[in-house]
């Protein structure tokens, strides 16, 4: 039953004697009774007060999700708590598919079971804090995923107090297939693509960019630019921005009170890429001779030779586009506007009125015009000092600019004094 190599090496640990001495005692045993190796090692073991049971226990103490989910453990025991209950889906292949939440103090994840174990899922609740054994881990789409098996145990073993606690993030802390729940602003004004809603939400540290599908994509779209959210939902991070998916089985997209206050306004000379950032500036040069691209009416991703990247061969449509250059006195910005985002700073009602309006009437608008705009940086600028995309773009009129002077004034003096 017992491998004695195994077991020696178990009581080396547990004693801190040397494994020579061990095997030699060992033997010593063996040879006077006359009995197994394996009896011996047992005998010995109960000689030096190790409970071999406890000893095995002590092989399968429970790993941490982190350590199982970074090191790949195809076979492991943890303890952990139910954040969001069970929630079951057909499959396409008419299955039956259980998604829990579950996180420890160290990460979160998602425990799925398939089929017949989905019931034993469907058992646990919120808070539960919960002893599983034999668990697997696999991925779907390169995020990791806590498999229920047929031989898996789920045993309830307490409660937790504060289950949300565990996966509160702040927009810096956003790892790659972690369910977490982010507290930010609203910095860009959600856009429907037909298929989701996205924006871009700030916070103290960063931003991250939220699609939405389902019903959370409808709570999404009444959401308004600046307004305090709460948003929970799957992370992703490829490509370097992180992206948080609320998707159709668990997420939530609300408005809430939240007192963080997003960093994000920006002078121009302070900008790096990547930087989602609200710029105050003149508008210096305008580009409307070119004013749309063929776009997937899905998903408004530019089409290349009839495909969409994502969903293949489309009847493209054109879609409003317009390219400014912002200078807020410190540095120059190209900024791309998309979408409703051109037709609406360019004063048009409609898309059509933008796609045909004179060149010359849209330069004299906008020439000169003092603008605020939330963009995300992509990089440096050919000409321009950075090149970005813009999420979010108004005009000022006196009343705005009053404003915007007073708030400069004030950090002006601010600086003078420091
Ligand atoms: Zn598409």
């Amino acid at each position: 039953m017992y491998d004695v190599d195994e077991l020696i090496e178990k009581l080396a640990r547990r004693t801190g004697r040397p494994r020579e001495e061990l095997i030699e005692r060992v033997r010593e045993l063996r040879d006077r009774w006359g009995i197994s190796e394996e009896g011996a090692a047992l005998a010995l073991a109960a000689e030096l007060g190790v409970d071999l049971m406890e000893a095995n226990e002590e092989e399968r103490k429970p790993v941490t999700l982190d350590r199982a989910i970074s090191e790949g453990l195809k076979s492991f025991d943890a303890e952990f708590v139910v954040v969001r209950a069970p929630e079951v889906i057909e499959t396409q292949s008419g299955g039956r598919m259980a998604t829990a939440v579950i996180a420890d103090e160290t990460r979160s994840a998602a425990l799925v079971a398939f089929n017949e174990a989905v019931e034993r899922l469907r058992e646990l609740e919120e808070g539960d804090v919960v002893r599983g054994e034999n668990l697997r881990l696999t991925a779907f789409r390169g995020s990791p995923q806590v498999v229920v098996e047929r031989d898996t145990s789920l045993r309830v073993i307490d409660e937790h107090e504060d289950p949300e606690g565990l996966i509160e993030r702040t927009t810096s802390e956003l790892r790659h297939g972690e369910y977490v729940r982010v507290r930010g602003i609203v910095v860009s004004e959600p856009t429907d693509t037909g298929e989701r809603v996205h924006f871009w939400l700030s916070d103290e540290e960063g931003s991250a960019r939220v699609n939405a599908w389902g019903d959370a994509a409808e709570r999404a779209l009444e959401l308004e630019y600046g307004q305090g959210a709460v948003v929970e939902g799957w992370v992703s991070t490829r490509g370097g921005t992180p992206v948080i998916n609320v998707l159709r089985t668990h997420g939530l997209v609300k408005p809430a009170e939240v007192s963080v206050r997003p960093a994000i306004k920006r002078r121009v000379r302070e900008l790096k890429e990547g930087d989602v950032a609200e710029i105050s500036g003149v508008v210096v040069a305008v580009y409307a001779r070119r004013r749309y691209y063929e776009a997937c009416p899905r998903c408004g991703r530019a089409v290349r030779d009839g495909e969409c990247p994502e969903h293949g061969p489309v009847e493209p449509e054109r879609r409003p586009v317009l390219n400014l250059v912002v200078d807020d006195g410190t540095g120059t910005v190209r900024v791309a506007f998309f979408g409703d985002l051109a037709v609406d700073l360019a004063g048009c009602e409609s898309p059509k009125e933008y796609l045909e309006a004179e060149e010359e009437t849209l330069r004299e608008r906008l020439l000169g015009a003092n603008v605020s705009v939330v963009v995300r940086v992509r990089g440096e600028g050919v000409v321009e000092d950075y090149d970005a995309v813009a999420l979010r773009g108004q005009t000022l009129d006196d009343e705005d600019l009053k404003r915007e002077a007073s708030l400069l004034l004030r950090e002006l003096e601010g600086e003078e004094r420091a």
